[in-house]
């Protein structure tokens, strides 16, 4: 879905407005456009297509809220006792608010690994990107 908001007309119309952040903080995940915040949401239609639970429809709905929020907090890791027990992957999505044609998903699935698209942070991963963004719109 997020990668589908990165097409020039939605991208200009609607996920525009999130990408406004560029230094990020909690209240960025909820900086959305409505059309956006319609489209994050409906990943909550799965359960009209897949029999759930009502325990797993209300998680989800709670789990949205949050994870909008802990993707943007500023902190990389969930750190208990000095062990790191939660990746919040702010890094990762902090690039993608840097460099925009990068990092669309998340770090737990490889999407943007098998799409060419991932983006590590180092030097290099920028020449890349920013060669990437060269040759998409020119
Ligand atoms: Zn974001
Ligand atoms: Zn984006």
């Amino acid at each position: 879905m997020h990668r589908f908001l990165h097409v020039p007309f939605l991208y200009t119309h609607v996920h525009s407005l999130h990408h406004r952040n560029v230094n990020v903080g909690p209240w960025s995940g909820f900086s959305m456009h409505p059309v956006e915040h319609f489209l994050y949401c409906s990943s909550l239609c799965i359960h009209w297509v897949v029999p759930s639970d009502p325990i797993l429809v209300i998680f989800q709905v709670i789990y949205l809220g949050p994870v909008a929020a802990m993707t943007h907090t500023g902190y990389e890791d969930l750190l208990i006792k000095d062990k790191r027990r939660l990746a919040l992957g702010t890094f990762y999505h902090q690039l993608h608010h840097r460099y925009y044609e990068c990092n669309h998903g998340n770090q737990e699935m490889p999407w943007d690994r098998w799409f060419g698209t991932f983006h590590n942070g180092t030097p290099e991963s920028t020449a890349e990107t920013r060669a990437r963004k060269k040759r998409m719109y020119s």
